[in-house]
């Protein structure tokens, strides 16, 4: 039995009285002490794990005037606060012992936009891609880029002063700021803004903060003219942060602090709101993947491309492309990579789409004029289209994350990740780079901006050994002393995070006044403190790259244990599952409740802290169940409050939808489902189940019972009171009713043949061929037995015997409830009955994907279970067997309506074909389908039926299925759905039922 796990890390004193009096104050935002909450901001996508006292969630510029008001008072001296947005950065740079403050959360409005003026007004929290989602109809965008668009923050952005693909031609951040809204420490709001000197020396007499910023920064950019000038390179990726080099333009005669904000991330200021320039989006766009033999070709290639002035080159080596080949992204890409080592994605763009043709056709002339030469392209592909294009830029931005999928301990990981160099030196650099890596023995990964001299290199490191761990600062020195010899800088692109002892080494003389400006803003070292520079420029109080790392407390677990929970020790935060677009599958109950723990990442975090916890606590037998007295106690205290960790664990559990959207959609496939039923099946040693979780589980067994008297069980359930009183007692709501016609009827009157499997295996090769088994699931056949039987006569139309044997329990509900034990001698009983089928050689076919996936997915990830059985989803079987749709329907008219296909979230992201398939054997009928983006419906099989989940199903559906689903009595005919989960829930909150598209098949089969 688990023990109940207490946590030491307990708030200190002064942190909890500070936030109680914050709680008395008009701060209108979420204040979360809960350690949960705390871990969640422990780490980013960094190598740090540090555990803040407490996470605050403004939800206005005015909250956090009250919350700096407040510290400022006497007892709150010692409170120190660090800003945070996505959480993305790669170098711990939102990572701090106090208190986080995350703008992410309620500060994401898109507050004005203004054509005429170009020019947009935001809160720090929105996340790129929305706000250029919301910019695209009016032909504009905000043109800084970055890999993680989909999560990362423009608060962040700005803080990091952020780049990436396309700055050659567009810059960083900073050059893209028109004015900033902040609140200092001392509560003080300012506004910045590029000013004449009148105004400077105005600004400069106020007797208060502002004025002293002015003056200490005037002071610096004017007498340290000569020394600034010499200490910033001069090359695309300039230093930034702090960028004194910029503050005061001579030809315009203006002084602008946003300079200095843009990229001191958090340690000056906390923004509360940007005005940012627009830039129009360019009528044309092309991409070429080129491709080489080998990374250093790619590399060196660089210079000769960058004459044809293109908008960006990225390269992308070898390994990321060879763990690309086992990601869901390679069915998209591999025609357009082939079978090359290294690719260089060069993009133009213009306005002038001649002018695009020209430099086109002159660049792909030279590569097949001089291919497979020594070091030259072996190839090229020319994206067609805006899909081909972006389904290129999305292999580039995955990258990262693929890393984490190198097999074995040691992973890349980031900490000398974004060095640059002025372009010219950047092949030279990087070969001395390659020698350095190579020196100690090391794998690593390189992919990056060649056209701006920034590389991403990511040596493998396992931190967990503390031999590993002791080169992260050996590498470190030698790779600052390789980037001054070539005039570049460590901070190329992310930051400086923990990275900050270099800071002195690169700004030289000039720390000192890093400091005074550092003071002039927080005098006290309150704001991101050890980032940076400290105000008095003492080189003591910065971090450095040896911080806490996430490795120490991961080698708390022993390393048993590590691998068999190895998806939640693999996630390496880089926070692709925080993906804001509610027309993506990724994380539907991140989405809803915008809380982190309701994440993969989340819940990856709270598990191997929990495990960690089972280490210190040196828990043994935590398999063993206690008995019914000791569980009823337990769950006692539990009533009455009493703290145990598991709860914490439990809650962030219990929120996820188990759509598996992680399983595949997260760059390291982290299973949450999986590892929820683990946990789950632990945590019932200790506590009682809820009765619902038995009801639950075994409904698949309960449907079955329940289809022999369906009118009487429908009879009892489908009333006013019954369903009240399922709401009130077993609080499950909209429970389904049992289809009247049943399957075993239906079949009856079509006199289907009986199931016989000693029959069977007397069939002839030829009437093998000609037939099909085809498996119930609980969800249709009892649930929906019409498109069971409408499936049936569809496969006899098509000429097949169709053999359907009786039902059997799939265990996905026990699954997911984490009756472990239970599921997994069920899905031995089955696969011992499958693979006995299989020797039949008929194919065998399954309707509902949930089901049908389970065989595929959570079946072969049991120990020793050896499947030899193959189910099909539906269309995977017509797509192969094509040849009979083709001669049954034969030459037909291309029909004048048009489909519209919702996806089931689980086939979506592990059968990764699955839609098109189906478009494909529309196409081939000439009925036109589309397929429509859609995130999760909601209801996820048993989740949207659960009353305290039953809001957030509701919302989960409303972000994004209501939204497409015509208004249109009409059209909604035309609304296909292939999930039974997708079809209820439209159903009870758009009163319709959706067809499976093997109706519409059926009706053309018949015609
Ligand atoms: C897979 C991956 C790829 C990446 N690729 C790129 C890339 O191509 N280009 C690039 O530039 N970066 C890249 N990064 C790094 C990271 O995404 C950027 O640094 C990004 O700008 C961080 O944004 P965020 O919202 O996640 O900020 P966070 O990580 O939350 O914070 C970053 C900094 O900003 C500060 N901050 C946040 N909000 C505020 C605020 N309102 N006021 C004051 N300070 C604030 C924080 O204190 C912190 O110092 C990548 C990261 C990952 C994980
Ligand atoms: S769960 Fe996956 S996508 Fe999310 S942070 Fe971890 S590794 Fe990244
Ligand atoms: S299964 Fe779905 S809801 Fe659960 S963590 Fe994964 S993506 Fe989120």
């Amino acid at each position: 039995m688990i023990p109940k796990l207490n946590l030491k890390d307990n708030l200190k004193p002064e942190y909890l009285l500070f936030l109680d009096a914050l709680a008395k104050t008009p701060f209108s935002g979420e204040i979360r002490p809960d350690f949960a909450s705390r871990l969640m901001m422990s780490t980013d996508n960094s190598i740090y794990q540090i555990l803040p006292q407490a996470v605050v969630y403004p939800k206005s510029e005015q909250d956090l005037v009250h919350l700096f008001q407040l510290a400022q008072q006497e007892p709150f001296k010692s409170v120190t606060f660090s800003p945070r947005g996505g959480g993305t950065g790669t170098n711990g740079q939102s990572l701090s012992p106090g208190i986080i403050i995350d703008c992410s959360k309620y500060m994401h409005q898109i507050l004005e936009i203004n054509l005429e003026q170009g020019w947009v007004r935001v809160q720090p929290g929105v996340v790129l891609d929305k706000l250029n989602a919301e910019l695209k109809p009016y032909g504009v965008f905000f043109a800084p880029s970055l890999s993680p668009s989909n999560r990362a923050t423009i608060g962040g952005m700005i803080n990091t002063d952020a780049c990436g693909q396309g700055s050659r031609i567009y810059g960083r951040t900073s050059n893209h700021i028109l004015e900033l809204n902040w609140v200092l420490a001392d509560g003080t709001v300012g506004r910045s803004h590029a000013i004449n000197l009148y105004t400077l020396n105005h600004l400069k007499q106020q007797p208060n903060s502002i004025g002293h910023i002015y003056s200490q920064v005037n002071e610096i950019v004017t007498t340290k003219q000569k020394i600034i000038e010499q200490s910033f390179p001069k090359m695309p990726r300039f230093m930034t942060g702090y960028n004194l080099a910029k503050v005061y333009s001579p030809p315009e005669q203006t002084f602008n602090l946003n300079w200095l904000l843009a990229g001191s991330e958090g340690t000056l200021a906390i923004i509360t709101e940007a005005k940012l320039k627009l830039t129009p989006i360019p009528k044309y766009k092309k991409l070429l993947a080129i491709h080489y033999n080998c990374f250093n070709d790619a590399l060196f290639a660089a210079e000769t491309l960058l004459a044809f002035a293109p908008a960006a080159i990225e390269t992308i080596d070898e390994k990321i492309l060879s763990l690309a080949r086992q990601d869901e992204i390679y069915e998209k890409v591999k025609h357009f990579i082939l079978g090359a080592k290294a690719i260089n994605l060069v993009e133009f763009s213009s306005d002038d789409l001649e002018e695009l043709a020209q430099k086109l056709t002159r660049i792909c002339q030279s590569i097949t004029l001089n291919r497979n030469q020594p070091q030259q392209p072996t190839g090229y592909y020319l994206a067609q289209n805006e899909t081909e294009i972006s389904h290129l830029w999305d292999l580039r931005k995955r990258g990262v994350g693929l890393l984490g999928n190198t097999k074995g301990d040691r992973k890349p990981i980031a900490f000398i990740e974004d060095t640059a160099v002025p372009p010219a030196c950047l092949a030279n650099y990087i070969c001395e780079f390659q020698t350095l890596l190579n020196a100690y023995q090391l794998n690593y990964a390189m992919y990056g901006h060649v056209d701006v001299g920034c590389m991403h290199v990511r040596p493998a490191l396992d931190l967990k050994v503390p031999q590993d761990e002791a080169l992260i600062g050996e590498l470190s020195d030698k790779v600052v002393a390789l980037v001054r010899k070539y005039g570049g800088v460590m901070w190329g692109e992310h930051g400086k995070g923990f990275r900050s002892e270099y800071t002195p080494t690169f700004f030289g003389e000039l720390y000192p006044d890093l400091g005074k400006i550092k003071a002039a803003f927080d005098p006290d070292n309150r704001l991101n403190p050890g980032k940076i520079v400290a105000p008095n420029a003492s080189y003591n109080e910065v971090v450095r790259v040896e911080a806490p790392l996430r490795g120490h407390f991961d080698r708390q677990v022993a390393k048993e244990v590590r691998s068999q929970y190895e998806v939640a020790f693999s996630c390496n935060g880089n926070g692709a599952c925080f993906n804001y677009n509610p027309d993506d599958v990724m994380c539907p109950s991140a989405k809803i409740t915008g809380d982190r723990i309701h994440s993969p990442k989340g819940r990856a975090s709270l598990m191997r802290e929990w495990l960690r916890q089972l280490a210190i606590n040196k828990s043994e037998e935590i398999e063993k169940s206690g008995n019914f007295t000791l569980k009823f106690w337990n769950n006692l205290t539990k009533i009455w409050g009493s703290y145990d960790y598991s709860h914490e664990v439990y809650n962030g559990m219990h929120g996820c939808l188990s759509c598996k959207a992680c399983a595949s959609q997260c760059p390291i496939h982290v299973d949450i489902p999986s590892l929820k039923a683990q946990f789950l099946e632990l945590y019932h040693t200790r506590y009682l189940r809820h009765w619902r979780d038995y009801f639950v589980g075994n409904i698949e067994t309960l449907a079955n019972w329940q289809s022999h008297a369906p009118v009487l069980f429908n009879f009892l359930t489908q009333n006013f009171v019954t369903r009240w009183l399922i709401q009130k007692f077993v609080r499950m709501v909209d429970p389904p009713a049992i289809s009247t016609l049943t399957v075993r009827q239906g079949l009856k009157q079509r006199q289907a043949p009986v199931f016989d499997l000693e029959k069977l295996s007397t069939l002839s090769k030829l009437e093998r061929a000609n037939s099909v088994i085809l498996l119930q699931d609980a969800f249709t056949s009892f649930y929906e037995s019409q498109i069971v039987l409408d499936t049936y006569d569809c496969l006899r139309e098509l000429g097949y015997t169709v053999y359907v044997p009786p039902f059997f329990v799939n265990g996905k509900t026990l699954h997911v409830k984490g009756f472990l034990k239970t599921f997994q001698a069920i899905a031995q009983k089955n696969t011992d009955y499958l693979n006995q089928l299989a020797k039949l050689e008929i194919p065998l076919v399954g309707i509902e994907p949930s089901i049908v996936l389970t065989y595929r997915d959570e079946y072969i990830k049991i120990k020793g279970l050896k499947a030899s059985f193959r189910v099909q989803l539906l269309q995977e079987f017509l797509w192969e067997n094509q040849a009979r749709l083709k001669q049954k329907i034969g030459d037909r008219i291309s029909e004048s309506y048009r489909y519209y296909l919702f996806g089931h979230c689980t086939e979506k992201t592990i059968a990764l074909n699955s839609q098109k398939q189906w478009q494909q054997i529309f196409q081939m009928l000439k009925i036109p389908l589309s397929l429509v983006a859609t995130g999760c419906c909601g209801m996820a099989g048993i989740y949207g039926h659960e009353a305290e989940h039953y809001n957030e199903s509701q919302g989960i559906y409303s972000m994004s299925w209501r939204r497409q689903i015509s208004s249109d009595v009409e059209q909604r005919k035309f609304c296909l759905a292939t999930g039974y989960s997708c079809r209820s829930q439209i159903k009870r909150f758009d009163s319709f039922v959706p067809l499976h598209p093997i109706q519409v098949i059926l009706s053309h089969c018949k015609i």
